[in-house]
């Protein structure tokens, strides 16, 4: 692992943009993910059957008890401003809620469609609020393909929460990002351990668990794409915790420092507390590292975790990056990654699918990491590379997870070194 050193890293390396075609899933698809996570809210989609496909094929196999999310479609005469869309949907809400009344939050989720005839979800979630609450509280966002990566769907979520968080005058942690349970709870008993308290989660689990905010809450983000959450928090005059993201022993160890410094608590007592943690951590990324070190990594931009999981493959585990792309570059909470990352890769947000792929094609990297879409026409062409969508959803992120971060970069490299060592001729006919 390099040292950290106050050196400025990429933080003033030139910005590649790139405003042309791109290739990434939809906002529906952090449904999936906060549907599990949000245990009384439900989800309903105002969208087409192309939507309701996408969702049921990203669950899948995986609902086993009724899902808590659904599409209202929209028919080809809502589309053709024949029906009354508005009317519709009042009827399809006040259905459901009868249906479900253990449901205390209900989100009505724009797509494509409903932007395309502007239908206005957030007057729709007003008036729903007004017919249905305070037991049930309707907000909306959009996970519209038009517009959205699909980790923005958890960004746009979240962003319309906060205006509805109550006010407290408390000094308190904000921990703001959708964790698997068990990872939320590994970060809250260390969180406890180093003396950092209360702490909040944003999400809750429960609409009766929600935190409140004022001028005295600390907040620290657990993903790199919460850019609007970031900036609705802001507004309610929150206090952010800049800060690398909790990937991998260091990014870790570095959260939980700049966290308990908000807290008057010393970098001493975080290291006394995380020893143990962190050198397990430490261990299991260096089993993965055997494969990993001196190969070279091209993210391209889907997920936006690609900037903190650069800092944690080129510092821990020895890889080199050739390009690091993310759809949105947000400078204020990504800082202090970049500060981490040694000068050399390009940096670039956006994309232009076309010319980045001959990008990709020119460096020939041992690994690129790019969305579905692509991964099978660069493995046709003898490239090795990791599914984006894999790490949004597996559990990534603190001291115990490290080790599965590494190993998911590896899998495909010794998979790759394998297929060569019994199909020489076929890989070379590859490449
Ligand atoms: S929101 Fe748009 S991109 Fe996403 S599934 Fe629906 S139609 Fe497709």
């Amino acid at each position: 692992m390099s040292a950290h050193s106050p050196a400025t890293g990429c933080t003033d390396t030139p910005v590649l943009r790139e405003r042309g075609q791109r290739e990434v899933f939809c906002g529906l698809t952090g449904i999936i993910w906060l549907h599990r996570k949000m245990q009384d809210a439900f989800f309903l989609v105002v969208g087409s059957r192309t939507c309701a496909h996408l969702l049921q094929s990203a669950a899948g196999v995986m609902i086993f008890a009724e899902p808590r999310f659904g599409t209202a479609i929209l028919e080809e005469k809502d589309l053709a401003g024949m029906a009354d869309a508005n009317a519709e949907l009042d009827r399809e809400v006040a259905r459901l809620l009868d249906r479900r009344p253990d449901i205390r939050q209900l989100f009505l989720v724009g797509s494509c469609p409903s932007e395309v005839i502007k239908l206005d979800l957030s007057r729709a979630a007003e008036r729903l609020s007004a017919a249905h609450g305070p037991k049930v509280r309707v907000l909306n966002f959009s996970g519209s393909g038009i517009e959205t990566t699909f980790t923005e769907g958890e960004d746009a979520c979240l962003a319309s929460m906060v205006p509805a968080l109550p006010t407290t005058e408390a000094k308190e942690l904000l921990m703001v990002g959708a964790l698997p349970d068990v990872v939320e709870d590994q970060a809250l008993s260390l969180l406890g351990q180093i003396g950092v308290g209360p702490v909040r989660c944003l999400p809750a689990k429960r609409a009766a668990m929600d935190p409140a905010i004022g001028p005295n809450t600390r907040y620290a983000l657990t993903q790199p794409f919460l850019g609007d959450t970031h900036s609705a928090l802001q507004r309610r005059g929150a206090q952010h915790i800049d800060a690398p993201f909790p990937f991998g022993a260091e990014g870790t160890t570095l959260w939980l420092k700049a966290v308990a410094a908000e807290f008057g608590i010393s970098p001493e007592t975080v290291d006394q507390v995380v020893a143990a943690p962190r050198a397990r951590a430490e261990k299991a990324i260096a089993a993965a590292t055997e494969t990993l070190r001196g190969k070279r990594v091209f993210f391209m931009p889907d997920s936006q975790l690609e900037i903190p999981l650069a800092r944690f493959l080129t510092r821990e585990c020895g890889m080199q990056a050739v390009e690091i792309s993310t759809p949105y570059l947000h400078t204020t909470i990504h800082r202090a990654e970049l500060a981490l990352i040694a000068p050399g890769p390009t940096i670039s947000e956006g994309q232009d699918v076309d010319l980045q792929i001959d990008r990709v094609r020119a460096a020939r990297p041992d690994l690129t990491v790019c969305g579905l879409g692509l991964a099978n026409p660069l493995e046709a062409e003898g490239l090795a590379t990791k599914w984006a969508i894999e790490l949004v959803f597996t559990p990534v992120h603190f001291y115990e997870q490290a080790g599965d971060l590494a190993s998911l970069f590896a899998r495909p490299l010794r998979r790759r070194a394998l297929l060569a060592a019994s199909h020489p001729n076929r890989m070379e006919a590859a490449e």
